[in-house]
Protein backbone atom coordinates (compact mmCIF):
# COMPACT_ATOMS: atom_id res chain seq x y z
CA UNK A 1 0.00 0.00 0.00
CA UNK A 2 3.03 2.50 1.19
CA UNK A 3 5.62 1.32 -1.14
CA UNK A 4 7.55 1.45 2.78
CA UNK A 5 8.07 -2.52 2.44
CA UNK A 6 6.33 -5.42 4.00
CA UNK A 7 2.52 -5.06 5.19
CA UNK A 8 2.38 -3.89 8.52
CA UNK A 9 -0.30 -5.60 11.52
CA UNK A 10 -1.42 -2.08 11.31
CA UNK A 11 -2.08 -1.98 7.20
CA UNK A 12 -3.75 -5.63 7.46
CA UNK A 13 -6.87 -3.58 9.92
CA UNK A 14 -6.88 -1.47 7.54
CA UNK A 15 -5.52 1.83 9.49
CA UNK A 16 -3.86 4.21 7.27
CA UNK A 17 -1.96 7.22 8.97
CA UNK A 18 -2.77 10.74 7.51
CA UNK A 19 -0.94 13.73 7.97
CA UNK A 20 -2.82 16.67 6.57
CA UNK A 21 -1.09 20.22 5.48
CA UNK A 22 -2.91 22.90 5.39
CA UNK A 23 -6.07 21.38 7.39
CA UNK A 24 -6.89 24.57 8.43
CA UNK A 25 -8.16 25.86 4.72
CA UNK A 26 -11.29 24.81 2.49
CA UNK A 27 -9.81 21.52 1.04
CA UNK A 28 -8.14 20.74 4.57
CA UNK A 29 -11.47 21.23 6.74
CA UNK A 30 -13.45 19.23 3.97
CA UNK A 31 -10.92 16.18 4.19
CA UNK A 32 -11.06 16.08 7.77
CA UNK A 33 -14.92 15.63 7.22
CA UNK A 34 -14.32 12.74 4.76
CA UNK A 35 -11.88 11.14 7.55
CA UNK A 36 -14.64 11.41 10.15
CA UNK A 37 -17.28 10.02 7.39
CA UNK A 38 -14.97 7.21 6.81
CA UNK A 39 -13.93 6.32 10.30
CA UNK A 40 -17.60 6.39 10.69
CA UNK A 41 -17.90 3.63 8.18
CA UNK A 42 -15.00 1.56 9.65
CA UNK A 43 -16.55 1.63 13.04
CA UNK A 44 -20.33 0.42 11.73
CA UNK A 45 -17.95 -2.19 9.46
CA UNK A 46 -19.21 -0.79 6.20
CA UNK A 47 -15.67 -0.05 5.27
CA UNK A 48 -12.40 -1.47 5.72
CA UNK A 49 -10.46 1.08 6.32
CA UNK A 50 -9.69 4.09 8.87
CA UNK A 51 -7.58 6.61 8.55
CA UNK A 52 -5.14 7.41 11.94
CA UNK A 53 -4.36 11.29 11.55
CA UNK A 54 -1.14 11.80 12.92
CA UNK A 55 -0.08 15.18 11.64
CA UNK A 56 -1.65 18.40 10.93
CA UNK A 57 -0.21 21.73 9.81
CA UNK A 58 -1.39 24.99 9.09
CA UNK A 59 -0.04 28.49 8.33
CA UNK A 60 -1.76 31.10 11.26
CA UNK A 61 -5.04 29.49 12.31
CA UNK A 62 -3.77 28.06 15.59
CA UNK A 63 -7.39 28.33 16.99
CA UNK A 64 -8.63 25.97 14.61
CA UNK A 65 -5.41 23.99 14.30
CA UNK A 66 -5.97 23.20 18.11
CA UNK A 67 -9.18 22.20 18.07
CA UNK A 68 -8.39 19.59 15.10
CA UNK A 69 -6.12 18.27 17.34
CA UNK A 70 -7.81 17.64 20.41
CA UNK A 71 -10.38 16.20 18.40
CA UNK A 72 -8.25 13.81 16.18
CA UNK A 73 -6.00 13.23 19.30
CA UNK A 74 -3.43 14.61 16.60
CA UNK A 75 -0.10 15.46 19.22
CA UNK A 76 2.68 16.27 15.80
CA UNK A 77 2.03 19.55 13.98
CA UNK A 78 3.41 22.14 12.36
CA UNK A 79 1.72 25.79 12.38
CA UNK A 80 3.74 28.48 10.12
CA UNK A 81 2.94 31.50 11.45
CA UNK A 82 3.99 30.72 15.30
CA UNK A 83 2.45 29.80 17.69
CA UNK A 84 1.89 27.08 20.82
CA UNK A 85 -1.01 24.71 21.56
CA UNK A 86 -1.13 22.86 24.51
CA UNK A 87 -0.06 18.85 24.62
CA UNK A 88 1.23 18.72 21.06
CA UNK A 89 4.71 19.27 19.55
CA UNK A 90 4.32 22.11 16.85
CA UNK A 91 6.86 22.83 14.94
CA UNK A 92 6.82 25.97 13.59
CA UNK A 93 8.50 28.48 10.84
CA UNK A 94 8.46 28.19 6.91
CA UNK A 95 9.65 24.91 6.94
CA UNK A 96 7.22 23.76 9.88
CA UNK A 97 5.13 21.40 6.76
CA UNK A 98 8.58 19.54 5.67
CA UNK A 99 9.61 19.31 9.26
CA UNK A 100 6.24 17.46 10.17
CA UNK A 101 6.47 15.26 7.16
CA UNK A 102 9.94 14.28 7.56
CA UNK A 103 9.39 13.41 11.19
CA UNK A 104 6.37 11.79 11.65
CA UNK A 105 5.68 8.24 9.55
CA UNK A 106 2.66 8.48 7.67
CA UNK A 107 0.97 5.87 4.58
CA UNK A 108 -0.72 9.18 3.36
CA UNK A 109 -0.28 12.71 3.06
CA UNK A 110 -2.70 15.50 1.56
CA UNK A 111 -1.06 18.21 0.55
CA UNK A 112 -3.58 21.17 0.42
CA UNK A 113 -1.44 24.69 1.49
CA UNK A 114 -1.94 26.53 -0.87
CA UNK A 115 0.84 27.77 -3.21
CA UNK A 116 4.97 26.70 -3.63
CA UNK A 117 4.98 27.37 0.03
CA UNK A 118 3.57 23.41 -0.11
CA UNK A 119 6.69 22.48 -2.39
CA UNK A 120 9.11 21.71 -0.19
CA UNK A 121 6.84 19.14 2.43
CA UNK A 122 4.91 17.70 -0.75
CA UNK A 123 8.75 16.94 -2.18
CA UNK A 124 10.21 15.17 1.12
CA UNK A 125 6.47 13.25 1.38
CA UNK A 126 7.14 11.80 -2.26
CA UNK A 127 11.11 11.14 -1.61
CA UNK A 128 9.50 9.28 1.30
CA UNK A 129 7.87 6.91 -0.73
CA UNK A 130 4.24 8.39 1.07
CA UNK A 131 1.34 8.19 -1.09
CA UNK A 132 0.53 11.94 -1.58
CA UNK A 133 -3.17 13.02 -1.88
CA UNK A 134 -2.31 16.17 -3.98
CA UNK A 135 -4.57 19.41 -3.89
CA UNK A 136 -2.10 21.63 -4.39
CA UNK A 137 -1.41 22.10 -8.06
CA UNK A 138 1.53 24.52 -7.54
CA UNK A 139 3.67 22.09 -6.52
CA UNK A 140 3.46 20.21 -10.00
CA UNK A 141 3.49 23.16 -11.90
CA UNK A 142 6.50 24.27 -10.24
CA UNK A 143 8.63 21.61 -9.90
CA UNK A 144 6.74 18.34 -11.90
CA UNK A 145 10.26 17.81 -13.40
CA UNK A 146 11.56 16.80 -9.89
CA UNK A 147 8.43 15.71 -8.42
CA UNK A 148 7.28 12.82 -10.67
CA UNK A 149 10.95 11.11 -11.23
CA UNK A 150 10.97 11.52 -7.69
CA UNK A 151 7.74 9.45 -7.27
CA UNK A 152 8.72 7.41 -9.78
CA UNK A 153 11.91 6.36 -8.07
CA UNK A 154 10.07 5.84 -4.75
CA UNK A 155 6.71 4.50 -5.39
CA UNK A 156 5.02 7.28 -4.07
CA UNK A 157 1.60 7.52 -6.00
CA UNK A 158 0.35 10.95 -6.57
CA UNK A 159 -3.94 10.74 -5.45
CA UNK A 160 -5.09 13.47 -7.35
CA UNK A 161 -7.38 15.73 -5.42
CA UNK A 162 -8.11 18.48 -7.94
CA UNK A 163 -11.99 17.32 -9.57
CA UNK A 164 -10.90 17.47 -13.12
CA UNK A 165 -7.68 15.53 -11.87
CA UNK A 166 -9.60 13.02 -9.93
CA UNK A 167 -12.46 12.86 -13.15
CA UNK A 168 -9.27 12.65 -15.88
CA UNK A 169 -7.90 9.39 -13.52
CA UNK A 170 -11.24 7.72 -13.44
CA UNK A 171 -11.65 8.13 -17.50
CA UNK A 172 -8.09 6.96 -17.73
CA UNK A 173 -7.86 4.06 -15.11
CA UNK A 174 -9.69 1.19 -16.77
CA UNK A 175 -8.43 1.52 -19.96
CA UNK A 176 -6.37 -0.88 -21.89
CA UNK A 177 -2.64 -0.11 -21.44
CA UNK A 178 -3.04 2.21 -18.80
CA UNK A 179 -1.41 2.01 -15.38
CA UNK A 180 -3.72 2.04 -12.09
CA UNK A 181 -2.32 5.08 -10.05
CA UNK A 182 -1.04 8.64 -11.32
CA UNK A 183 1.81 9.48 -12.04
CA UNK A 184 1.18 7.23 -15.05
CA UNK A 185 1.25 7.26 -18.53
CA UNK A 186 -1.82 7.83 -20.28
CA UNK A 187 -2.40 4.92 -23.45
CA UNK A 188 -2.20 5.54 -26.76
CA UNK A 189 -5.59 5.01 -27.33
CA UNK A 190 -6.27 8.31 -25.57
CA UNK A 191 -6.38 11.01 -28.54
CA UNK A 192 -7.18 13.88 -25.93
CA UNK A 193 -7.93 14.63 -22.55
CA UNK A 194 -10.17 17.69 -22.41
CA UNK A 195 -10.35 19.28 -18.91
CA UNK A 196 -13.56 21.11 -17.71
CA UNK A 197 -13.78 24.98 -16.39
CA UNK A 198 -16.51 26.72 -14.97
CA UNK A 199 -15.29 29.95 -17.04
CA UNK A 200 -15.71 31.99 -13.71
CA UNK A 201 -17.81 34.79 -12.33
CA UNK A 202 -16.73 36.98 -15.32
CA UNK A 203 -17.24 34.72 -18.27
CA UNK A 204 -20.20 36.97 -19.71
CA UNK A 205 -19.01 40.07 -18.70
CA UNK A 206 -17.12 42.06 -21.71
CA UNK A 207 -13.70 42.20 -21.67
CA UNK A 208 -13.47 45.87 -20.52
CA UNK A 209 -15.91 45.15 -18.00
CA UNK A 210 -14.08 42.35 -16.46
CA UNK A 211 -10.47 43.88 -16.30
CA UNK A 212 -11.69 46.85 -13.82
CA UNK A 213 -13.72 43.82 -11.88
CA UNK A 214 -12.93 44.20 -7.61
CA UNK A 215 -11.67 41.70 -5.53
CA UNK A 216 -15.25 41.52 -4.23
CA UNK A 217 -16.43 40.72 -7.63
CA UNK A 218 -13.76 37.92 -8.35
CA UNK A 219 -14.67 35.99 -5.43
CA UNK A 220 -18.10 35.46 -6.10
CA UNK A 221 -17.54 32.25 -7.87
CA UNK A 222 -21.08 30.85 -9.85
CA UNK A 223 -20.35 27.30 -8.70
CA UNK A 224 -17.62 25.99 -6.00
CA UNK A 225 -16.84 27.55 -2.77
CA UNK A 226 -13.05 27.70 -1.79
CA UNK A 227 -10.16 29.41 -0.71
CA UNK A 228 -9.40 32.98 -1.96
CA UNK A 229 -6.16 32.19 -4.33
CA UNK A 230 -7.84 29.53 -6.06
CA UNK A 231 -11.25 31.62 -6.28
CA UNK A 232 -9.43 34.39 -8.33
CA UNK A 233 -7.49 32.06 -10.65
CA UNK A 234 -10.43 30.59 -11.52
CA UNK A 235 -11.71 34.28 -12.61
CA UNK A 236 -9.02 34.38 -14.77
CA UNK A 237 -8.73 30.99 -16.09
CA UNK A 238 -4.84 31.05 -14.49
CA UNK A 239 -6.23 28.14 -12.51
CA UNK A 240 -7.22 25.82 -15.47
CA UNK A 241 -4.01 26.85 -16.78
CA UNK A 242 -2.10 25.45 -13.87
CA UNK A 243 -4.20 22.35 -14.47
CA UNK A 244 -3.66 21.72 -17.76
CA UNK A 245 0.17 21.78 -16.45
CA UNK A 246 -0.85 19.38 -13.70
CA UNK A 247 -2.62 17.08 -16.13
CA UNK A 248 0.87 16.75 -18.49
CA UNK A 249 3.00 16.02 -15.40
CA UNK A 250 0.01 13.32 -13.73
CA UNK A 251 -0.75 11.90 -16.65
CA UNK A 252 2.13 11.80 -19.02
CA UNK A 253 0.51 14.06 -22.48
CA UNK A 254 1.83 17.05 -23.87
CA UNK A 255 -0.03 20.37 -24.64
CA UNK A 256 -1.83 18.76 -28.13
CA UNK A 257 -3.56 16.53 -25.84
CA UNK A 258 -5.04 18.20 -23.57
CA UNK A 259 -7.88 20.21 -24.52
CA UNK A 260 -10.14 22.79 -22.38
CA UNK A 261 -13.57 23.27 -22.15
CA UNK A 262 -16.00 25.79 -20.45
CA UNK A 263 -19.19 24.18 -18.99
CA UNK A 264 -20.56 26.57 -16.25
CA UNK A 265 -22.41 23.68 -14.58
CA UNK A 266 -19.25 22.22 -13.42
CA UNK A 267 -21.06 18.73 -13.58
CA UNK A 268 -18.81 17.12 -16.16
CA UNK A 269 -14.96 17.17 -14.71
CA UNK A 270 -13.21 15.55 -17.33
CA UNK A 271 -13.81 13.51 -20.72
CA UNK A 272 -11.10 11.72 -22.50
CA UNK A 273 -11.58 11.23 -26.42
CA UNK A 274 -10.56 8.06 -27.79
CA UNK A 275 -8.50 6.68 -30.53
CA UNK A 276 -12.02 4.72 -31.49
CA UNK A 277 -14.27 7.44 -31.42
CA UNK A 278 -16.17 7.12 -28.46
CA UNK A 279 -15.21 9.65 -25.62
CA UNK A 280 -15.56 9.11 -21.58
CA UNK A 281 -16.67 11.38 -19.40
CA UNK A 282 -16.92 11.36 -15.52
CA UNK A 283 -19.90 13.35 -14.22
CA UNK A 284 -20.70 15.03 -10.52
CA UNK A 285 -22.10 17.32 -8.15
CA UNK A 286 -19.46 20.45 -7.42
CA UNK A 287 -18.26 19.50 -4.40
CA UNK A 288 -14.78 18.68 -3.41
CA UNK A 289 -15.58 15.97 -1.00
CA UNK A 290 -16.15 13.93 -3.50
CA UNK A 291 -13.49 13.74 -5.47
CA UNK A 292 -11.26 14.03 -1.43
CA UNK A 293 -12.83 10.65 -0.65
CA UNK A 294 -11.64 8.88 -4.13
CA UNK A 295 -8.31 10.28 -3.26
CA UNK A 296 -8.49 8.83 0.15
CA UNK A 297 -10.53 5.24 -0.48
CA UNK A 298 -9.28 4.36 -4.23
CA UNK A 299 -10.02 1.81 -5.63
CA UNK A 300 -12.79 0.92 -3.10
CA UNK A 301 -16.34 3.12 -3.44
CA UNK A 302 -17.53 3.50 -0.24
CA UNK A 303 -20.83 5.61 0.30
CA UNK A 304 -19.99 9.50 -0.09
CA UNK A 305 -20.41 12.15 2.56
CA UNK A 306 -20.19 14.66 -0.45
CA UNK A 307 -23.23 15.74 -2.41
CA UNK A 308 -24.70 13.40 -4.86
CA UNK A 309 -25.31 13.67 -8.37
CA UNK A 310 -29.28 14.31 -8.94
CA UNK A 311 -28.84 12.36 -12.65
CA UNK A 312 -33.03 12.91 -12.67
CA UNK A 313 -32.64 16.44 -12.51
CA UNK A 314 -30.27 16.78 -15.36
CA UNK A 315 -31.59 18.39 -18.27
CA UNK A 316 -28.81 19.97 -20.70
CA UNK A 317 -25.51 20.08 -21.02
CA UNK A 318 -23.74 23.51 -21.93
CA UNK A 319 -20.19 23.71 -23.23
CA UNK A 320 -18.14 26.15 -25.77
CA UNK A 321 -14.69 26.70 -26.33
CA UNK A 322 -12.36 29.16 -25.08
CA UNK A 323 -11.40 32.04 -26.60
CA UNK A 324 -7.86 32.12 -26.13
CA UNK A 325 -7.57 36.26 -26.67
CA UNK A 326 -10.14 36.57 -23.56
CA UNK A 327 -8.39 34.21 -21.64
CA UNK A 328 -4.91 33.87 -22.59
CA UNK A 329 -3.60 31.84 -19.12
CA UNK A 330 -4.59 28.73 -21.03
CA UNK A 331 -2.12 29.20 -23.98
CA UNK A 332 0.72 30.27 -21.20
CA UNK A 333 0.11 27.00 -20.25
CA UNK A 334 0.50 25.68 -23.27
CA UNK A 335 4.13 27.06 -23.92
CA UNK A 336 4.83 26.14 -20.26
CA UNK A 337 4.00 22.21 -20.95
CA UNK A 338 6.22 22.82 -24.45
CA UNK A 339 9.26 25.07 -22.98
CA UNK A 340 9.81 22.99 -19.80
CA UNK A 341 12.34 23.86 -17.09
CA UNK A 342 12.23 26.75 -14.98
CA UNK A 343 8.99 28.20 -16.80
CA UNK A 344 6.78 26.93 -14.95
CA UNK A 345 8.04 28.21 -11.51
CA UNK A 346 7.66 31.38 -13.14
CA UNK A 347 4.61 31.27 -14.42
CA UNK A 348 3.42 30.16 -11.25
CA UNK A 349 5.00 32.58 -8.63
CA UNK A 350 4.23 35.56 -11.12
CA UNK A 351 0.37 34.37 -10.69
CA UNK A 352 0.70 34.23 -7.31
CA UNK A 353 2.62 37.43 -6.59
CA UNK A 354 0.37 38.96 -8.84
CA UNK A 355 -2.66 37.67 -7.32
CA UNK A 356 -1.74 38.94 -3.82
CA UNK A 357 -1.06 42.04 -5.44
CA UNK A 358 -4.96 42.41 -6.48
CA UNK A 359 -6.46 40.63 -3.65
CA UNK A 360 -4.01 41.71 -0.48
CA UNK A 361 -2.56 45.30 -1.66
CA UNK A 362 -5.88 45.92 -4.02
CA UNK A 363 -2.43 47.64 -6.05
CA UNK A 364 -3.23 46.34 -9.61
CA UNK A 365 -6.60 45.81 -11.84
CA UNK A 366 -8.15 42.15 -12.13
CA UNK A 367 -7.03 42.42 -15.67
CA UNK A 368 -3.17 42.99 -15.07
CA UNK A 369 -3.20 39.91 -13.44
CA UNK A 370 -2.58 37.75 -16.38
CA UNK A 371 -1.05 39.83 -18.31
CA UNK A 372 1.57 40.64 -15.74
CA UNK A 373 2.30 36.96 -15.66
CA UNK A 374 2.40 36.61 -19.67
CA UNK A 375 5.08 39.74 -19.55
CA UNK A 376 7.18 37.54 -16.75
CA UNK A 377 6.92 34.96 -18.63
CA UNK A 378 8.65 36.91 -22.01
CA UNK A 379 11.53 38.55 -19.33
CA UNK A 380 12.49 35.32 -17.64
CA UNK A 381 14.18 32.42 -19.78
CA UNK A 382 13.58 29.10 -18.92
CA UNK A 383 16.74 26.83 -17.56
CA UNK A 384 16.57 23.73 -16.81
CA UNK A 385 15.26 22.05 -13.40
CA UNK A 386 18.22 19.81 -11.10
CA UNK A 387 17.50 20.60 -8.00
CA UNK A 388 14.67 22.65 -5.84
CA UNK A 389 17.38 25.76 -5.40
CA UNK A 390 16.99 25.83 -9.00
CA UNK A 391 12.87 25.98 -8.76
CA UNK A 392 13.30 28.67 -6.46
CA UNK A 393 15.69 30.50 -7.88
CA UNK A 394 13.28 30.79 -10.90
CA UNK A 395 10.38 31.50 -8.59
CA UNK A 396 12.15 34.66 -6.45
CA UNK A 397 13.28 36.61 -10.10
CA UNK A 398 8.98 36.13 -10.92
CA UNK A 399 8.42 37.70 -7.89
CA UNK A 400 11.09 40.32 -8.38
CA UNK A 401 9.59 41.63 -11.89
CA UNK A 402 6.37 41.57 -10.22
CA UNK A 403 7.30 43.42 -7.53
CA UNK A 404 8.77 46.06 -9.99
CA UNK A 405 5.72 46.06 -12.32
CA UNK A 406 3.30 45.90 -9.41
CA UNK A 407 5.35 49.57 -8.16
CA UNK A 408 4.63 50.86 -11.44
CA UNK A 409 0.78 50.48 -11.33
CA UNK A 410 0.78 51.88 -8.21
CA UNK A 411 -0.16 55.65 -9.90
CA UNK A 412 -3.14 53.78 -10.93
CA UNK A 413 -4.52 52.21 -7.54
CA UNK A 414 -7.63 50.81 -7.95
CA UNK A 415 -10.36 50.77 -5.91
P1 LIG B 1 -7.14 27.88 1.59
O1 LIG B 1 -6.62 29.25 1.42
O2 LIG B 1 -8.56 27.70 1.98
O3 LIG B 1 -6.24 27.06 2.64
C1 LIG B 1 -4.85 27.08 2.56
C2 LIG B 1 -4.26 26.28 3.69
O4 LIG B 1 -2.83 26.37 3.63
C3 LIG B 1 -4.66 26.80 5.07
O5 LIG B 1 -4.77 25.71 5.96
C4 LIG B 1 -3.46 27.67 5.46
O6 LIG B 1 -3.35 27.85 6.86
C5 LIG B 1 -2.34 26.79 4.93
N1 LIG B 1 -1.08 27.49 4.72
C6 LIG B 1 -0.85 28.61 4.02
N2 LIG B 1 0.47 28.90 4.00
C7 LIG B 1 1.08 27.92 4.72
C8 LIG B 1 2.43 27.64 5.06
N3 LIG B 1 3.44 28.44 4.67
N4 LIG B 1 2.70 26.53 5.80
C9 LIG B 1 1.70 25.73 6.21
N5 LIG B 1 0.40 25.94 5.91
C10 LIG B 1 0.10 27.01 5.17
O7 LIG B 1 -6.85 27.13 0.20
P2 LIG B 1 -7.65 25.94 -0.47
O8 LIG B 1 -7.95 24.89 0.54
O9 LIG B 1 -8.75 26.48 -1.29
O10 LIG B 1 -6.58 25.39 -1.51
C11 LIG B 1 -5.48 24.60 -1.11
C12 LIG B 1 -4.85 24.00 -2.35
O11 LIG B 1 -5.80 23.14 -2.97
C13 LIG B 1 -4.46 25.02 -3.41
O12 LIG B 1 -3.30 24.60 -4.05
C14 LIG B 1 -5.63 24.99 -4.39
O13 LIG B 1 -5.25 25.36 -5.70
C15 LIG B 1 -6.00 23.52 -4.33
N6 LIG B 1 -7.39 23.24 -4.69
C16 LIG B 1 -8.40 23.79 -3.98
C17 LIG B 1 -9.72 23.54 -4.30
C18 LIG B 1 -10.85 24.06 -3.46
O14 LIG B 1 -12.00 23.72 -3.75
N7 LIG B 1 -10.60 24.86 -2.44
C19 LIG B 1 -10.06 22.69 -5.44
C20 LIG B 1 -8.91 22.09 -6.08
C21 LIG B 1 -7.62 22.38 -5.72
P3 LIG B 1 -4.08 29.09 7.68
O15 LIG B 1 -5.43 29.26 7.07
O16 LIG B 1 -4.10 28.54 9.07
O17 LIG B 1 -3.20 30.29 7.54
Amino acid sequence: MTGQGATSEREMRGVRRLIVLGSTGSIGTQALEVVRHLNGLHGAGASPVRYEVVGLCAGRNAGLLAEQAREFGVRECGLAGGGVIDGVRCRVGPGAAEALVREVEADVVLAAIVGVAGLPATLAAVELGRDVALANKETLVAAGALVVPAALRSGARLLPVDSEHSAAWQCLAGLPGSEEWPPMEAPSCVRRLVLTASGGPFRTWSAARAYDATPEEALAHPTWSMGSKVTIDSATLVNKGLEVVEAHWLFGLGADRIGVLIHPGSIVHAIAELSDGSAIAQLGAPDMRVPIQHALSAPLRLPGCGRALDIDSLRTFEFETPCEDRFPAIGLARRVVEAGGTSGAVFNAANEAAVDAFLRARSIRFGRIVEIVGEAMEAIAPRPVRSLADVMEADGEARAFVASRVGEGLAHRVR
